[in-house]
């Protein structure tokens, strides 16, 4: 696996693949790998001949009082797992080769942004579409997989792919979670043992709409009040937003049908801001 630093060496680097006829894919992160990270390169690795994964902590799109100084990392565990997937390149850049003295450049999606992370964290798209673009002129895959954990993220993603015609096809794969539901993250390591639990009041809470959405409730407002109190029964908790959404458009509804989606973000006692989503259509065992 090649391990690649500068955007020029990695430019070079897919053009001597993509000569030998490689399809190119590329699975962005943040690194300090699980599960959910590991499944988006095996479906990139389903779709693609060469599978590029970057890793970057990317600083701009990090509120001021946010955690990036308290993000996960470890460099080394991190190319151990990568070197038994099926990635041919990671790319590690530095952020002064991102951002270099001068950088004044922004890639903003207008209006998807406006709600849900986009209302507490409001350059945090804009520093996530900039990123984006980046690495895509920088890898120019030919395939993008990004996670639906992250699901207004994607959506983003996919409106700007749409709105600049880059040439790139946006995939999105599923959530992957702990045995006891809770969404794999990076961020899941800064929880502590009763964080842990408290952790839990998001996917048990998205389990709770679904009984609900079961048993013939369609109330949007009444099925996020349940979710809300759910979420508050635990401690250490804090909502950002419970927001019953379309799972297209991403607006909220007043009345819930089958594309309707559940998200959720919650601070963990004020340190550890978590989210999730999913479907409140699909049963609730099948999480
Ligand atoms: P991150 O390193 O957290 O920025 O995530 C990198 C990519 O992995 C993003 O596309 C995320 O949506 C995706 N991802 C993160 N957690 C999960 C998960 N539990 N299941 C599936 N994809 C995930």
């Amino acid at each position: 696996m090649e391990i690649l630093h500068k955007p020029d060496d990695v430019h070079q680097w897919v053009r001597a693949q993509r000569r030998s006829g490689a399809v190119i894919g590329l699975v962005p992160t943040m690194g300090f790998f699980h599960d959910g990270h590991l499944s988006l390169m095996r479906l990139a690795a389903k779709h693609v001949d060469t599978v590029v994964v970057s890793l970057f902590v990317n600083p701009t799109q990090f509120g001021p009082n946010e955690d990036l100084d308290r993000y996960p990392r470890d460099f080394e565990r991190d190319m151990l797992m990568l070197r038994r997937e099926e990635v041919a390149a990671v790319f590690v850049p530095r952020p002064e080769l991102m951002y270099p003295p001068g950088f004044q450049t922004e890639v903003q999606v207008l209006h998807l942004t406006k709600n849900l992370c986009g209302r507490t964290r409001p350059n945090h798209f804009a520093g996530v579409a900039t990123v984006v673009t980046k690495l895509f002129n920088i890898v120019q895959p030919d395939v993008a997989v990004f996670g639906e954990k992250d699901y207004q993220q994607l959506a983003v993603i996919r409106r700007m792919v749409a709105d600049l015609n880059l040439p790139v096809r946006v995939i999105g794969g599923p959530i992957v979670r702990e045995d006891d539901g809770l969404a794999m993250s990076s961020r899941n390591a800064n929880l502590d043992r009763s964080h842990r639990v408290s952790a839990l009041s998001l996917s048990t809470g998205l389990t709770l709409a679904r009984e609900l959405y079961q048993k013939g409730e369609r109330d949007a407002a009444a099925i996020g009040a349940a979710v809300q109190r759910h979420i508050l029964s635990f401690p250490h908790t804090a909502i950002d937003y419970v927001s019953l959404i379309d799972s297209k458009s991403l607006e909220p509804v007043q009345e819930a049908d089958n594309d309707t989606r559940l998200a959720l973000a919650v601070h963990i006692d004020g340190k550890v801001r978590l989210i999730d989503n999913g479907l409140l259509s699909k049963p609730p065992q099948e999480r």
